[in-house]
């Protein structure tokens, strides 16, 4: 066996290293630890063969609530969001129903948009406020 401490050689069964004295038995431990890890190495190296065959899901066959939703359909949902008043309605409804959980996040997602449109619409509302207010008294 190799001496791990300065690589000489020592006969089998040695406890210690005839070089320098290094207790050789743990050392032959790391190296069947490390002859153990180069197999396993090897092993990965192998072309991967599953024992069994995973079923491929196919769109249709996914649950409802994760099925994806066709370009066509974030077009219609849009549409029918940008709808004023039944728009607003579908909105917060689809938002908080997880039937499709990707129609609720689109949902989510033009909702936060309307949010942030209706923000800045007020900012520059009072902004023309304060401008026409300004405009009259100055
Ligand atoms: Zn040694």
């Amino acid at each position: 066996m190799t001496c791990d401490h300065c690589g000489a050689q020592n006969a089998e069964g040695t406890r210690f290293c005839v070089n320098c004295g290094a207790p050789l038995t743990a050392q032959s431990n790391y190296s069947r630890a490390g002859q153990t890890q180069a197999q396993s190495r090897s092993d990965a190296s192998r072309p991967y063969q599953p024992t069994y065959t995973q079923p491929i899901i196919t769109q249709e066959q996914l649950p409802e609530k994760f099925r994806p939703l066709s370009p066509w359909a974030y077009f219609g949902y849009g549409i029918l969001f940008s709808i004023p008043l039944v728009g607003l309605i579908c909105l917060i409804v689809f938002s908080f129903n997880d039937t499709n959980i990707n129609r609720r996040n689109f949902a989510r997602s033009y909702f936060i948009v309307l949010l942030i449109a209706v923000v800045l619409l007020l900012i520059l509302a009072f902004a023309g406020v304060l401008g026409g207010l300004w405009v009259r008294y100055r």
